[in-house]
Order: structure tokens, then C-alpha cells, then sequence
């Protein structure tokens, strides 16, 4: 028989979010066990910062430090204070039992009295020859406006932004602080975005929107031993004409997606896969005693600092719910 291990609090996911969890968990002596992801191509333990190159936002860094090199010092704060860790995916939880019970790609089943899911988000791609390697190596490809726009790499310089949501028209606008030019390139001839943001994009004077285009390739030299971005070959989805637009940037915004599908039928979600949040202002989910954290419940900032942030929000709140009683508490309070 498979053994039931059986824990006070258990916190999915290892980003920003689920180590700062962690941190706080392990020092309130909750003994956290981390479930830090399997892998795959698009999701490793340490999240999505695993995939940058340089952080230069993140407070406390004043020379920038990379991605990797953070998310192992995160780890290791963790691992300080007696958090124990497991290299396996959640893939099924049942919420609606008490203990919460989470089975593991391993194959291990756990009884948690409390949760903490902090499983974060994928950018979505374009999918086309090019894209994946400069994004990886700091070539000259993102996903995050915010992130990278403010990188010497990107200033002055023609960039491109794909997409046609009110994300797309926030990254444009914020590009053009750095560019020499914007090229906002949709595959319709109108965009999604909110007519407000939609106006604002289109009456900006260093925006060009590139209307009926899809991106087929994205074309780099070496420079440096290193790859660096030249141009995009991009296609008229109209006459079918082919052109390459010489740019030194592309950040794709065509949306991201919250690695929330294990939980569907057993949280609340909103129709874009996000958890909601019955009180803004705090972490605890639908189903008592389970918390969440970071970019699974965020589709606004995206940044590591707040996804750290609520992190530790999560983890004041399960440890303070466990300490004022936790579900039984919970129970009177709902019979008397
Ligand atoms: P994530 O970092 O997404 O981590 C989620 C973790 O959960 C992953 O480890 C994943 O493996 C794990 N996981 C998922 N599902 C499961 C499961 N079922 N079971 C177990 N584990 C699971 N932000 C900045 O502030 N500054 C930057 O410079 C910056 N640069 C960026 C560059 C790139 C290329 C990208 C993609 C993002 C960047 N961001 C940056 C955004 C930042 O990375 C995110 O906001 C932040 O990582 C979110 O943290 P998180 O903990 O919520 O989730």
C-alpha cells in the first residue's frame, strides 16, 4: 500500500511566490513541503525567471543578478529553515475533503491541513523558427515589457510588440519610453483591446500598427558568440505577401496561461484559469484552510517582487488560520 504522508502545510510550486512561501512557513515552524515541479520544456523548478537572462527590477540588486542565479538563492533560504522539497507536479488534489488530500506525478499521496498554490504562469508564444533560442539566451526576444524593455540591449532600436489586447497596447506604450520606434503588429485589421487603450496606442506618435500580419520567423546574426535579433519575416494575411521588418526587439503579448488546470471542479477559477480571490486584498481562496499566491492568481503586474510578496501574504495567512483554529474553528464558527 502507498504511503499517506501527512502534512501541516504543503505549498505547490517553486517561483517567486512558492519559495518566499516557503521562507516564511519553515521560520513560523509550519515544516513546509514543497512540491517544486517535474519539469518540461515550458516549466522547470525555480519558474518562470529559470528562463531570463538578467533581473534588474528586483529590489536588493543594484548590479542585477540572473534569473537562475536568484531563484537558487531563493531555494537555498528555503532549504535554511527545514523545508523539505519533492522534484514531482501536483497533478490531482481533492479540496473537498478535510485533510485536503494531493496526489503526486510520483505517485505520492499527501494529507495537507493547509495549502499553499503558487504554480505560476506560462507566457504563451508565437510557435515560430527563431523565437525560443533568443528568448532563452537574452537575444533580444520577451515576453515582459516591464521586464526587459529598460535593458541598454533594447534602447533606442526599432521593436516590434505582437498582439492585439489591452496587454499589447500596455507594452507598446511602455516600449516607446526606450525605442527609437514601436511596430505593434496584429493579425487582424482591428484590435482587441479596449477602445481607450486601442486610441491610445494608435495616437502615439512613435507606434506604427502593422495591421493582417502574422510573424513566421524570427532572423538573428551572431555577434559575440551570442545571437542577437535582426528582423522578423512576417507574412500579409490578406494578399499573402511575405516581408522581413528589420527590428532589435520583439516582446510577444498575445496572454499568458495560469497552470491551474489540475484544480478545475475543485476551486474557484475565473474563465481565464486564474484563481480568484473572494477578498481582493487577501490570499485565501474558496475552500478554507487553501491559499494562493503569485502569477496563477495575478493577470496584472506579473513581477517576481509581487508574486514574492503575496507569497509571504499566503503564508502569514495559513500559518495565523491554523493558529486561530484552523478548520474546527472554521466549523463552529459556521454552526453557531
Ligand atoms: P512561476 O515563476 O511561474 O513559478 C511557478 C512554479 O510552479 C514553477 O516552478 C513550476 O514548475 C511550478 N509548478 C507549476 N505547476 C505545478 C504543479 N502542478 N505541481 C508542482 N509545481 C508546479 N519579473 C520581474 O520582476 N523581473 C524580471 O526581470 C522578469 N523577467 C522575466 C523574464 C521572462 C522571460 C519571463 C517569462 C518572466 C519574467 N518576469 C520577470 C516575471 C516573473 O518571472 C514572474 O512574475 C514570476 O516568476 C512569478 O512567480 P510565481 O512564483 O508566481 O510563478
Amino acid at each position: 500500500m502507498t504511503e499517506v504522508m501527512r502534512e501541516k502545510l504543503v505549498i505547490i510550486g517553486s517561483g517567486p511566490a512558492g519559495w518566499t512561501a516557503a521562507i516564511y512557513a519553515a521560520r513560523a515552524n509550519l515544516e513546509p513541503l514543497v512540491f517544486e515541479g517535474a519539469g518540461s520544456r515550458t516549466m522547470i523548478p525555480g519558474g518562470q525567471l529559470m528562463f531570463t537572462t538578467d533581473v534588474e527590477n528586483y529590489p536588493g540588486f543594484p548590479e542585477g543578478i540572473t534569473g537562475q542565479e536568484m531563484m537558487m538563492a531563493f531555494r537555498k533560504q528555503a532549504e535554511r529553515f527545514g523545508t523539505r522539497i519533492i522534484t514531482e507536479d501536483i497533478v490531482k488534489v481533492d479540496l473537498s475533503s478535510y485533510p485536503r488530500v494531493l496526489t503526486s506525478s510520483g505517485g505520492k499521496t499527501v494529507e495537507a491541513d493547509t495549502v499553499i498554490i503558487a504554480t505560476g504562469a506560462n507566457a504563451k508564444w508565437l510557435d515560430v523558427p527563431g523565437e525560443e533560442e533568443l528568448a532563452r539566451t537574452g537575444g533580444g526576444v520577451s515576453a515582459c515589457a516591464v521586464c526587459d524593455g529598460a535593458l541598454p540591449f533594447f534602447r533606442e532600436k526599432r521593436l516590434a510588440v505582437v498582439g492585439g489586447g489591452d496587454s499589447a497596447m500596455e507594452e507598446a506604450l511602455y516600449l516607446t519610453n526606450f525605442a527609437s520606434e514601436v511596430l505593434l503588429i496584429h493579425r487582424r485589421d482591428a484590435f482587441r483591446a479596449s477602445q481607450i487603450m486601442a486610441e491610445r496606442a494608435l495616437e502615439h506618435p512613435k507606434i506604427t500598427v502593422v495591421w493582417n500580419t502574422v510573424v513566421e520567423s524570427v532572423s538573428s546574426r551572431e555577434q559575440d558568440g551570442l545571437k542577437e535579433i535582426t528582423g522578423l519575416r512576417v507574412k500579409n494575411t490578406v494578399t499573402g505577401e511575405e516581408e522581413t521588418l528589420e527590428v532589435g526587439g520583439l516582446f510577444v503579448a498575445i496572454g499568458h496561461k495560469p497552470n491551474t488546470d489540475f484544480l478545475e471542479g475543485q476551486i474557484d477559477l475565473k474563465d481565464t484559469g486564474y484563481i480568484r480571490l473572494p477578498d481582493g486584498g487577501r490570499m485565501a481562496t474558496n475552500v478554507q484552510g487553501v491559499f494562493a499566491a503569485g502569477d496563477c492568481v495575478d493577470d496584472y503586474y506579473r513581477q517576481a517582487v509581487t508574486a514574492a510578496g503575496t507569497g509571504c501574504m499566503a503564508a502569514l495567512e495559513a500559518e495565523r488560520w491554523l493558529a486561530h483554529g484552523g478548520i474546527e474553528a472554521e466549523a463552529g464558527a459556521a454552526v453557531s
